[in-house]
């Protein structure tokens, strides 16, 4: 096989910072003059972009690699990688259950990667049998050298962007907080941020490119700027320096950490014209026993603080959250204490999920995990609440006018088209993209309320 061939595909697990990274990797295989093709069966190179958040993703690339071998024996010479936070700290147990995996890589090596596919081919010469690879012959490895070292590298960036009107921008990786049932300071590494310099450089090429709307990415993502080369770059200023740039009609950032979240936050947020009035501030559990075992690093009445704040600067914004339930001890009055404080808060929407143990964080080994059923009620009780406050807030909106950047076809009807507000909810409406292109900005009034978006007529 030569660097002339075919396709790649990407498969992709866990948050927006994995789908950025999946967007990287795509970039540097095409430098090797592969394309991308719509499924890993027509594919000549796989990768699997992995999560380790929670165990059923890790299930799932697990299953898929079953899939994956049958695939190899079918077709020899196509190339299989793992990449992403699994591969970071579970390569061992991907090589024991798919010694057929040509290489896995780490989180901070993305940039390796045409070289590892170029060391495939050339070990197989694109053609060997299946059974050769299955037994293991030349993987390779690009992982820090000890067992559960962490990156400290910023990755590189892929050259080259594809066109879209959206775009996420890494601005800082790893994370410095250990949370107790959190695996991404295993699997990211510490907190480094970007240098300012090529963060902007970034967003102006990307609002060159047509770019509308930027949605700054980071685990901790307004822990922003320590440490960095030119001195201390607070979050909020970067915030103003990137609404300034000409072309950015929209700017987001996703997920932000209570305690670092200051007050000039807060202000950047009401008085910046592009940066939306959406903030996702992970709460986890509303209980301070929980959260001080959980090192959250907040109170309740903290993070209460922060809403209202909020609440109060930016009229007519939206909060989400995360929640976590079942997290190992959490009692019944605990749940409660979880429960009251969604229904009094109401939140715009959450994710919401049942905490499942992450080997090799301090919460995986406690004792007292709670039983999977009783998990699994509570997880559910959530959810029919928030669902019930996420659809009443929606149809609250029924009335209102609101903008939406225009992001194609609708997926419900063909004569429709679809986008997201400023506070995130999509709206579908009527329309063409011959007259209304991807990109535009449009004022539509709201018609109808669902759980997640509206339907509505353009104004
Ligand atoms: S702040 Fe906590 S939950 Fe968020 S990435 Fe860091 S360790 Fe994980």
């Amino acid at each position: 096989m030569t660097e002339t061939a075919k396709g790649y595909h990407v498969l992709t697990w866990g948050c927006q910072m994995n789908e950025e990274d999946s967007e990287q990797m795509g970039l540097y295989l095409e430098q090797l003059g592969l394309a991308p093709v719509a499924t890993a069966a027509e594919a000549d190179v796989i990768l699997l972009n992995t999560c380790s958040v929670r165990r059923k993703p890790e299930e799932k690339v697990f299953s898929k690699l079953g899939e994956l071998r049958e695939l190899k024996e079918e077709r020899a010479g196509i190339v299989v990688g793992v990449c992403g936070c699994m591969a970071q700290i579970e390569h061992e147990e991907i090589l024991r259950r798919a010694p057929f995996v040509d290489f896995v890589v780490g989180t901070g090596q993305i940039s390796a990667l045409p070289d590892l596919v170029r060391a495939a081919w050339a070990r197989t010469d694109g053609q060997a049998p299946a059974a050769v690879r299955r037994k293991g012959a030349g993987r390779a490895l690009d992982l820090p050298e000890r067992k559960g070292a962490v990156v400290s590298d910023i990755p590189h960036r892929a050259p080259g962007r594809r066109p879209s009107i959206k775009a996420h921008v890494p601005i800082m990786y790893g994370c410095d907080k250990f949370c107790t049932f959190c695996v991404v300071p295993l699997t990211r590494g510490r907190e480094r941020s970007r240098p300012t310099a090529d963060v902007m450089a970034e967003v102006r090429e990307l609002a060159a490119l047509g770019v509308r709307e930027i949605t700054l990415l980071g685990q901790t993502v307004n822990s922003y700027g320590k440490n960095l080369p030119e001195g201390r770059v607070p979050f909020a200023q970067l915030l103003g320096m990137i609404d300034g740039v000409e072309g950015i009609e929209r700017v987001r950032f996703t997920s932000p950490y209570p305690r670092d979240f200051t007050d000039e936050l807060v202000e950047a947020i009401a008085a910046l014209p592009h940066v939306c009035e959406h903030v996702h501030l992970p709460l986890q559990v509303a209980d301070d026993a929980l959260l001080r075992h959980m090192h959250r690093g907040y109170t309740l009445a903290e993070f209460d603080v922060i809403v209202q704040k909020l609440r109060a600067a930016v009229p007519g914004g939206a909060i989400t959250t995360d929640l976590m339930l079942g997290y190992p001890g959490e009692t019944d009055e605990q749940f409660r204490n979880t429960m009251e404080y969604v229904a009094a808060t109401r939140f715009d929407a959450a994710f919401m999920f049942a905490y499942s143990p992450r080997p090799g964080t301090k919460a995986a080994d406690m004792p007292d995990q709670v039983p999977q059923d009783v998990k699994v009620a509570r997880l559910n009780a959530l959810i029919d609440l928030q669902n019930r406050i996420s659809a009443e807030k929606c149809r609250a909106c029924v009335g209102d006018v609101v903008e939406v950047l225009v992001e194609g076809p609708s997926s419900r009807n063909a004569a429709m088209l679809s986008g997201h507000t400023r506070t995130l909810r999509m709206v579908h409406f009527p329309g063409a993209t011959e007259a209304t292109p991807p990109g535009s900005l449009v004022r539509v009034r709201v018609e109808e309320g669902g759980l997640t978006g509206f339907l509505g007529t353009p104004v």
